[in-house]
């Protein structure tokens, strides 16, 4: 495994449409497992293919699992999902505001405008269909990873970004 460098907002890559995931062979494999270390290292609580520079339509997220998120996510605190192919299938009516960032765009945040409840259907990392309904932060952080795959960054549709104190910080990264 092996950490690889996530690219910033001025890169072309982060604006295409990426491809969809073909092969689940040994390359793909390595680009999983680099970018969970990856994700963990900057850390980050998710993390699409285009921002270590390889467009294909492939995202991993990781809830955290200290004592504070556990309270927060229950059990979907310091679960892994790996899903290539990702597509939000159903959508609740309600729409949450919140603050989120991105690792590609580091030392700002943003508020956004996400569905509060999200169903998504996709394949793990071995082409075995899943199906995932989110709610709250868990849907926020997928539907911002999705928007990575369509070249659509959160400050394309964030009603206001700024530059964060420390201490307001802990609320993002992906
Ligand atoms: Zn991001």
């Amino acid at each position: 495994m092996a950490i690889r460098t996530i690219i910033r907002a001025d890169n072309p890559v982060l604006r295409k449409k990426a491809h969809r995931v073909v092969d689940y062979d040994k390359k793909f494999q390595t680009l999983v497992d680099d970018m969970i270390e990856t994700m963990l290292d900057a850390p980050g609580v998710g993390l699409a293919a285009p921002q270590v520079a390889v467009s294909q339509r492939l995202i991993v997220v990781r809830l955290s699992d200290d004592e504070e998120s556990k309270e927060e996510f229950g059990e979907e605190a310091g679960k892994l999902y790996v899903v290539a192919n990702p597509e939000i299938i159903k959508t609740s009516k309600d729409v949450a505001e919140g603050v989120e960032g991105c690792l590609s765009i580091p030392g700002y945040v943003g508020t956004v405008d996400r569905f509060e409840t999200i169903t998504l259907k996709g394949y793990d990392r071995y082409g075995k269909p899943l199906r995932i309904k989110a709610d709250g932060w868990l849907a926020r952080v997928f539907q911002h990873e999705i928007d990575h795959l369509d070249g659509r960054l959160y400050i394309d549709i964030a009603k206001k970004v700024w530059e964060p104190k420390e201490d307001e910080a802990r609320t993002t990264a992906e």
